[in-house]
């Protein structure tokens, strides 16, 4: 298969990982490079400018993946999408807490198709409107009609306050996959947005209450909610 996605730098010490990472992304038509240290992939992220670059957080040697992360964002353009690898979840407060700018992350042990389907999204995100997503997106029996900004109850409109609507295209574009509520905040807030968890919880609660079983909205415990 011709490379057709683009670059992705995978910076992993671990070569099984590497190469398993490798595997998935070229049979979604990456092209794939990879870097066992963070001096390496830094190099590698400046000479080849990828769509996206996966980095694992527990590297060997003078830059784990922290530094490397903090160092691409402080570097020009420094906006490549990264998503994090970590092993444990001292490492993911760590990504998140230090908000050093990656845009997701999973937890080894992780299964390559969820890595691939969180690629998939944050590219997705990254291309922003010129993909010009679906008009109207089905989910259960809720129609979310981005045209007309409006939700539908088995076909009849339902009464949405624009943040509500927000929150449930947001799920709906990202259908399948689990989202933390730092994610959720991020994209429908926006990063500068300073509010907290709750927020979404109070949000969902809301779609909840109007749209009721018609949507698959399932809270994932430990991670935030998934729709479908
Ligand atoms: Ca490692």
């Amino acid at each position: 298969m011709a490379p057709e996605h683009g670059t992705v730098v995978v910076v992993e010490d671990d070569p099984h990982i590497a190469d398993l990472v490798d595997l998935y992304l070229r049979r979604e038509g990456f092209r794939v490079l990879q870097a066992s240290s963070g001096e390496r992939g830094l190099e590698l992220i400046g000479q080849e400018h990828p769509r996206l670059v996966v980095l694992d957080v527990g590297l060997e040697g003078d830059m784990d993946g922290l530094e490397v992360c903090r160092r691409l964002r402080a570097s020009t353009p420094g906006d490549v999408p990264v998503v994090m690898l970590t092993a444990r979840d001292g490492e993911i407060d760590r990504v998140l807490g230090l908000e050093l700018g990656a845009d997701d992350y999973v937890t080894k042990p992780f299964s390559p198709r969820e890595l691939v389907a969180r690629v998939r999204a944050i590219l997705r995100r990254a291309d922003g409107p010129a993909r010009s997503p679906a008009e109207v997106v089905v989910v259960g029996r809720v129609e979310v009609d981005r045209g007309r900004r409006e939700a539908r109850l088995d076909g009849q409109p339902v009464a949405l306050a624009t943040r509500e609507f927000d929150l449930l295209q947001y799920l709906a574009d990202n259908e399948g996959l689990a989202l933390t509520r730092r994610q959720l905040l991020d994209g429908v807030w926006g990063t500068d947005w300073y509010g907290d968890d709750r927020t979404v919880d109070v949000h969902v609660r809301q779609l909840r209450k109007k749209l009721g079983d018609a949507l698959p909205l399932a809270t994932v415990w430990g991670v935030g909610y998934r729709l479908g």
